[in-house]
């Protein structure tokens, strides 16, 4: 597959990548419909952040192709939404609706063994689509 990296300040390159695989039993593998650069890419384009080989992209729309063992929320077939953060939608800021401040949340960054959130294409996500 391919994928976008930033290895340095203004240095961006559209590379081969390895294909990704189930690591976990709570991955799941999406087939990318669109992906973009995020603002915050932007600061380590410039250089106002140190950067090395970072992939680009972590604000995507695509199918699940594959999931792992002990996911149940989301299915091979189903359209999501991935975001920058990963949450894992138990904890009590979660359950309060505040999953990007997740207890257990991390910074997104699609590729093999990375996990990321996703959230299915209800209202919330088809108008994530359209804003796309
Ligand atoms: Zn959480």
């Amino acid at each position: 597959m391919r994928g976008v990296i930033m290895h340095a300040p203004g240095d961006v390159r559209v590379e081969e990548r390895d294909m990704p695989k189930i690591v976990a039993p709570t991955d799941a593998i999406i087939k990318l419909a669109a992906t973009c650069i995020c603002g915050s890419d932007l600061w380590p384009y410039r250089g106002a952040e140190p950067v090395r080989d970072q992939p680009m992209g972590h604000e995507y729309v695509g199918t699940v192709t594959e999931v792992g063992a002990d996911v149940t929320s989301v299915h091979v077939g189903d359209f999501v939404i991935g975001s920058f953060m990963a949450s894992d939608n138990t904890c009590e800021i979660c359950q309060a609706g505040y999953q990007s401040r997740c207890a257990h949340g991390e910074f997104a960054g699609a590729g093999p063994g990375k996990t990321v959130a996703v959230v299915g294409d209800g209202a919330v996500g088809l108008l994530g689509v359209l804003a796309a």
